[in-house]
């Protein structure tokens, strides 16, 4: 496949947010499993770049950054952040555990967003519905991200031999 883009989100596919948040137990008290924002805000951008990989994550990311300098794919990391803090947070992750370039990290607001980037050539990886149907639904392509990264990268090999 020609011109084929690869669309990465960050929390529960790259990096393990919910191990994070368990980590410090910024979980709400008044409703269960919805994360204290501003718990997290106030920790500050150190809360994202603290962050481990998924397991699996780092050498995936690796070898499609790799495909990427092959030619065979754009890579991108699609993240939605709705505040200043998280966005400084993951540029930090990314800085402190990648070479990725930063002109190839697009944040935006909400996860439905995501579907702005969609396009016949275009693919996200992402374990959130609220991201896939949205991104599907405007034209795009998907891979839900169930926790098993040697299956993800199997697909996108075979996406690349198309
Ligand atoms: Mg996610």
């Amino acid at each position: 496949m020609k011109n084929l883009k690869l669309y990465l989100d960050m929390d529960g596919t790259l990096v393990d947010f919910i191990s994070q948040v368990n980590k410090y137990g910024f979980w709400r008290k008044d409703k269960q499993n919805k994360v204290d924002w501003n718990k997290v805000i106030a920790r500050g951008p150190e809360f994202w770049n603290e962050m481990d990989w998924m397991p699996g994550a780092e050498t995936a990311f690796e070898k499609m950054q790799k495909m990427a300098a092959d030619g065979l794919l754009e890579l991108y990391i699609l993240s939605s952040i709705d505040f200043d803090e998280g966005r400084e947070g993951k540029k930090m992750w990314i800085k402190s555990h990648t070479d990725f370039p930063l002109e190839k990290v697009i944040f935006c607001l909400e996860p439905e967003y995501k579907a702005q980037w969609a396009d016949a050539d275009s693919w996200l990886v992402d374990d959130r519905k609220k991201s896939l149907e949205p991104f599907k639904s405007a034209g795009g392509n998907v891979i839900e991200f169930t926790g098993n990264w040697k299956d993800v990268l199997q697909q996108i090999k075979e996406l690349c031999r198309k």
